[in-house]
């Protein structure tokens, strides 16, 4: 079978599966007590980079509207506990998955996209100081080795094309000519706009509670979240429980015809990637290096 017979029976399969879990969560697992999810929105046209931590511009959403996405997985012990916690609440998410976990751990990749969520790619490797300071072509071959690995694992073949354009960078620590590399191949750029600072370590209470501060004064926006950590998947029902309590809604992304609706950055912002950088890696050595992939993996 070609790759594109096999994206379009996986894409059909996974409608199927998506319409038939529908109908089963609105009679049984989703009654009105359920979060759900409020609205999809389709990321297409012209591919672009998105996410107020690092970009000028974001998601158009509503006051009261968030994008779940998780990093770093698939990690079986606590990639399941998190799946459990969406399934429970009908909630879609978007996990960017790390090709070499992918790589190791198939039937979770698999299981992301049986229960409808999307699966965007964050490298192969996840360098542990950052693909901004591999070569260019090093740096080219870590993504584009890890996007074979993701569909491999999610799909049971590779293209030359990602069947889901999306991408996150580790660390958010992107370059110009990576960005437009990407862009180019109609690759959309994901940053984020909040994050519950996951990598730190935190009872889930403490995460919880800076989360939900965090998403008050913010009011809408995508959230990174990370898959892999304990804490995070602990304090994700209470999450999902507490957003429905205060009336917010979950926008779930996927690739589509487009455009992207877009918002810009209010007058005052900053990006705050490059000090949030120094912060979590002040040992990286500045620029391109002969420096392998074999670092651990850094804490975004
Ligand atoms: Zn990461």
């Amino acid at each position: 079978m070609t790759h594109r017979k096999r994206l379009r029976r996986a894409r059909r399969l996974a409608s199927l599966a998506a319409l038939a879990w529908g109908v089963a969560g609105a009679a049984c697992a989703c009654g009105p007590q359920a979060l759900g999810t409020a609205r999809t929105i389709e990321i297409g046209g012209p591919a672009t980079e998105i996410g107020l931590k690092t970009y000028p511009r974001t998601l158009k959403l509503d006051d009261g509207e968030f994008v779940l996405t998780f990093d770093d997985g698939p990690n079986p012990p606590t990639t399941d506990r998190a799946l459990r916690a969406l399934a429970d609440e009908c909630v879609k998410a978007t996990f960017f998955l790390i090709g070499r976990n992918a790589d190791a751990a198939p039937d979770t990749a698999k299981a992301e996209v049986a229960a409808g969520h999307t699966v965007g790619h964050h490298s192969y490797s996840h360098p542990g100081v950052t693909l901004r300071n591999l070569s260019e072509a090093a740096a080219k071959a870590d993504i584009d080795r890890g996007i074979a690995a993701d569909d491999r694992a999610t799909i049971g073949a590779a293209g030359p094309q990602p069947t889901t354009p999306f991408f996150r960078f580790p660390g958010f620590a992107d370059t110009g000519p990576l960005d437009d590399w990407l862009m180019t191949r109609g690759i959309t750029i994901f940053g984020a706009d909040l994050w519950a600072s996951d990598w730190l370590p935190m009872t889930p209470d403490a995460e919880l509670a800076l989360l939900l501060g965090r998403m008050e004064t913010a009011r809408k926006g995508i959230i990174l979240l990370h898959d892999t950590h304990l804490s995070t998947v602990q304090m994700l029902p209470a999450l999902l429980r507490e957003m429905k309590k205060r009336g917010w809604r979950i926008a779930h992304i996927v690739p589509g015809k487009g455009p992207t609706p877009l918002a810009p950055a209010p007058a005052n912002w900053a990006s705050e990637t490059e000090k949030t950088l120094e912060h979590l890696w002040p040992k990286a050595p500045p620029g391109p290096g002969a420096i392998g992939t074999s670092g651990e993996p850094g804490p975004l």
